[in-house]
């Protein structure tokens, strides 16, 4: 069991994350607001962290950066998730220390293989975490994943960037 900080302004993946990470075991908790998220994490002593990128306040690479610097979390994994894969995103994301990326919407199967590896390995491991070509798994909580098509039903406003 490991714990797992999860910052994520999205209410609806913090539940879809935070049920998947329960489910293996593993003991999550969730920020919203990132510019809590580094005192967070120091109280909480995460094993891993995982952040989304698109962020108010204070942007996922940012937030990546601040915890690279923070003497206390400067070895703790991060994977960065993002709705955003453009060219070159997956290159600031990792200058910027996370060790892995996972794109939105995410494949259930991969998000708990990238976790596990992680864990696992920290992050000496080369990224084994890209699902650009993964299937979409079919499973009814994909639905809370985020689009960039801007409000979905029943959503009252878009992706913050
Ligand atoms: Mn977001």
């Amino acid at each position: 069991m490991a714990k797992i900080l999860i910052v994520e302004d999205n209410a609806l993946n913090i539940k879809l994350f935070c049920d998947l990470l329960a489910a293996h075991g593993h003991e999550p908790e969730a920020v919203t607001d990132s510019r809590k998220a580094l005192d967070a994490a120091r109280t909480f002593g995460p094993d891993l962290v995982i952040t989304d990128i698109q962020l108010p306040h204070v942007s996922g690479l940012d937030l990546i950066r601040l915890i690279r610097k923070d003497e206390q979390l400067a070895d703790v994994p991060i994977m960065a998730v993002t709705a955003y894969s453009a060219r070159g995103d997956e290159e600031r994301i990792r200058a910027a220390g996370a060790q892995a990326y996972v794109s939105k919407p995410i494949s259930v199967v991969r998000f708990a293989e990238a976790v596990d590896e992680l864990l696992k390995n920290g992050h000496d491991r080369p990224d084994q975490t890209k699902s650009a070509d993964e299937p979409e798994i079919d499973n009814p909580e994909s639905q809370a994943n985020e689009t960039d098509d801007g409000p979905g039903p029943g959503e009252t406003g878009g992706e913050e960037i």
